[in-house]
């Protein structure tokens, strides 16, 4: 898989996601995305 943008690797990362609710932040880690090796 390439990247759209700048033709680089595309990497499987763990990243972490967070959703801020007002009055709770959920923090959830060790989310599998799609990231751009050069440009992110
Ligand atoms: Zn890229």
């Amino acid at each position: 898989m390439t990247c759209v943008m700048c033709k680089g690797d595309m990497e499987d990362k763990l990243t972490t996601f967070m959703v801020d609710l007002g009055n709770c932040i959920v923090i959830v880690k060790g989310v599998p995305s799609h990231v751009c090796s050069q440009c992110g």
